[in-house]
């Protein structure tokens, strides 16, 4: 990187958040897709919106591309320095500036984790409710960027549904403020359009999150069957009845082997084919009622064993084995990839077995964990990035997977985003119309492509940065990372 700018920038921040050595930047070469891997040129660590405009105009004065990058637990590429640049790291942008019990809101910087917010809400009855599996590391900005998920999205929404008002700073530096802390939207809804833009749009820091009141009660049950069909069925019979669960999580065998082979165990049964974990919260009076016609509802589809939590020990504990799922599958292999689609959920059996079928078929094991209350699938492909041969297949079998789930009449993200991991798919849904729309759309916020560029769209469109790279077939991209993960230092080419 020029001297000039590493000087410049040790103007703007203190010469500790400004980080060049190689070394240390091998820490932002990926986020938690680690297929793909690129280090940036340099990282810096801003601690003030107005720090964050300063780089951001330095950027734009000698052209270098530029990202924001909160926890790096993003699973789709997104916080990938594709064209090196400069990383800004938001994680010391991390204090709670304040909670307003009787708005029920909090004003956050971008780094703040997940759980902490509701943590810190937790004294006054109140929590911030979209709780990615991933909540003890994530950071709200990154939430706000993927408009995040979680088990608890089914009855309460997705982040979008609880995000006010935003302070931003733009592609070239400027400081704007969106939205209402009050309520309602004022104007164009562009808070909207800012949540899940994947950091392509500007950089959020600061960000007016929605708290709800704790619900008086909660009833957490564990349902087992032996079958992936009985299994499936349920969860459209208890939408079906009317009922809306807080949660509904399915685990399969190789999850449930995973989790009770590790520090997550939670007691789940071995000898399941399949599990759903169930949660309904609300007001005391009626949850008895509707715990109870859940049971009745797995037992006509033959669960042979439906638990109901007794206490919050033993909740904790079913949720521990859920949200470390993803952690425990280093018992079944030493790499894996999460895959992120949505599918209607009448179609999740014949889904779930063509991707077993696959996974016999390309020799690699896969892991299904997912919010199955909403269709949102996640296969998690098991291999060896050792063996170049399971590196190349993945490509192939993620690809078919990705086919069969938009063929079925789903889509390519549930809440992982597309970033740089499935941006080929896109035509699979979009027609070049609907592509080019939102592209000005993007245009409109990012005028030069220096913002977090090579994301979401197809590499070879002819529309704003677009134009600047060519095709990456997945065979391409195959080989670049084949390569990259032998160990040739080579940039991620387009
Ligand atoms: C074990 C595990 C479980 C997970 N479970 C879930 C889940 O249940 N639901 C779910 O939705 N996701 C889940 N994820 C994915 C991931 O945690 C989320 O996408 C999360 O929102 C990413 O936050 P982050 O801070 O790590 O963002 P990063 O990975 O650092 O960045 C993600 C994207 O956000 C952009 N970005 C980051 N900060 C800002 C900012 N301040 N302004 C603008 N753009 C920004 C980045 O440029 C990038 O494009 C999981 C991941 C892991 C590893």
């Amino acid at each position: 990187m020029n001297k000039e700018v590493i000087g410049k920038l040790r103007r703007i921040l203190p010469s500790a958040a400004v980080v060049e050595d190689e070394t240390e930047l091998l820490v932002y070469e990926c986020d938690g897709l680690p297929l793909f891997k690129n280090r940036p040129d340099l990282v810096v660590f801003p601690r003030t919106t107005e720090q964050v405009a300063q780089v951001v105009r330095l950027a734009n004065e000698y052209r270098i591309p530029f990202l924001p990058r909160g926890a790096g637990t993003g699973l789709s590429g997104g916080a990938l320095a594709v064209e090196g640049g400069i990383v800004i790291e938001l994680q010391r942008m991390n204090r709670i500036l304040s909670i307003d019990i009787e708005n029920r809101i909090a004003v956050v910087q971008p780094g703040v984790v997940n759980l902490h917010i509701s943590q810190a809400a937790a004294p006054y009855g109140l929590y911030y409710a979209p709780d990615p599996s991933s909540q003890m590391s994530c950071s709200i900005g990154g939430n706000v960027a993927e408009n995040s998920g979680g088990p608890h999205c089914l009855k309460y929404g997705m982040t979008t549904n609880h995000i006010l008002a935003i302070e931003m700073v733009t592609a070239r530096g400027e400081i704007i403020r969106l939205g209402n802390p009050a309520g309602e939207p004022i104007g164009l809804d562009l808070v909207g359009v800012i949540v899940g833009s994947e950091g392509t749009f500007g950089i959020v820091t600061e960000i007016t999150v929605r708290l709800l009141p704790k619900p008086q009660a909660v009833k957490t049950l564990l349902a087992a069957f032996h079958s992936v069909e009985e299994c499936s069925q349920t969860v459209s019979d208890v939408i079906a009845a009317g009922i809306v669960p807080s949660a509904l999580e399915f685990v399969d065998a190789k999850t449930i082997e995973a989790v009770e082979a590790s520090v997550y165990k939670a007691g789940y049964p071995l000898d399941a084919v399949a599990a759903l974990l169930i949660e309904v919260d609300g007001f005391r009076e009626g949850l008895e009622e509707t715990s109870n016609a859940i049971v009745e509802i797995c037992r006509r589809n033959r669960a042979y064993d439906v638990r109901v939590a007794k206490d919050d020990e033993e909740r904790a504990k079913l949720w521990l084995g859920r949200k470390g799922a993803f952690g425990a599958m280093g018992r079944l292999a030493p790499d894996m990839i999460t895959m992120d689609a949505v599918i209607p959920r009448t179609r999740l059996p014949e889904v779930l077995v063509a991707i077993d079928r696959m996974s016999e078929r390309y020799g690699l094991g896969v892991a299904n964990v997912f919010h199955a209350g909403d269709g949102n699938l996640h296969p998690l492909i098991l291999f060896d990035s050792r063996y170049q041969d399971q590196v190349e297949k993945i490509f192939g079998m993620s690809e078919e997977i990705m086919k069969l789930c938009v063929d079925v009449g789903g889509s390519l993200s549930g809440e992982h985003g597309i970033g740089y991991e499935k941006k080929d798919f896109m035509d699979l849904v979009f027609t070049e119309a609907d592509l080019n729309t939102m592209m000005r759309v993007k245009q409109v916020f990012n005028p030069d492509g220096l913002l977090n560029p090579a994301k979401i769209f197809p590499s070879r469109r002819g529309c704003t940065e677009i134009g600047k790279h060519t095709t990456t077939s997945t065979a391409e991209i195959g080989k670049k990372v084949e390569a990259i993960l032998l160990g040739s230092p080579q940039k991620v080419q387009h």
